[in-house]
């Protein structure tokens, strides 16, 4: 089928996977909190738009402890979200600063859907093994929870490979609040398009 192709056995586009490793993934509940504050925020731009956030935390063996939210300065629109390289170049510093270690990006779509479109695909900045990337429907506009209403997937040699649900459930914990938490908001554009809709 044009479009997909197989590695590992796993199907690249459409189907979920479920990969066999022990990973675990444990996010803070203010990350989940600030993530859909901040993705909120941009679904009430006019008009309401995609928002986006990076994850960041620190990896104990097999867990991956996520306890940092970024907001990059991002150029929002109904339909899409672009990150500029300046943009990015500020989010790495920080990670250097830091040693906080770049674990995944969180973005909305208008609607339902949650899959990972082709430009989801080519605009994601940061493509390494493991990386997670969310999709939150509805422009989170009510809350990403339970995760399984999200679209997450993995990068997973060189594609951006959805994980089941059977995965996401056995895989993925909200946590309660933990003393590493951070937010660092870069944002310029967003409140530039506040001033603009406040002066209109
Ligand atoms: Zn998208």
């Amino acid at each position: 089928m044009a479009g997909c192709r197989k590695i590992n056995n796993y199907s690249v586009r459409g189907k979920a996977f479920t990969p066999v490793d022990s990973i675990q993934y444990l996010i803070s509940n203010e990350v989940v909190a600030t993530t859909q504050t901040v993705l909120k925020e941009y679904s009430h731009l006019q008009p309401a738009s995609e928002g986006i956030v990076y994850w960041a935390g620190k990896k104990l063996e097999n867990t991956c402890l996520i306890t940092a939210v970024i907001a990059p300065d991002a150029m929002a629109t109904p339909f899409n979200i672009t990150i500029g390289h300046q943009a990015n170049a500020k989010v790495v510093e920080f990670l250097c600063d830091t040693g906080l270690i770049h674990l995944g990006q969180v973005h909305t779509h208008p609607g339902k859907w949650v899959g990972h479109s082709l430009t989801d695909d080519r605009a994601a900045a940061f493509k390494c093994q493991g990386l997670l990337s969310i999709v939150v429907p509805d422009f989170c506009t009510n809350t990403m929870l339970p995760l399984i209403k999200c679209g997450i997937h993995r990068y997973e040699n060189d594609a951006f490979m959805r994980l089941s649900k059977t995965y996401v459930n056995k895989h993925f914990a909200v946590t309660e609040n933990s003393l590493e938490f951070v937010f660092q908001d870069f944002r310029v554009d967003y409140y530039e398009q506040v001033r603009l809709v406040n002066q209109a």
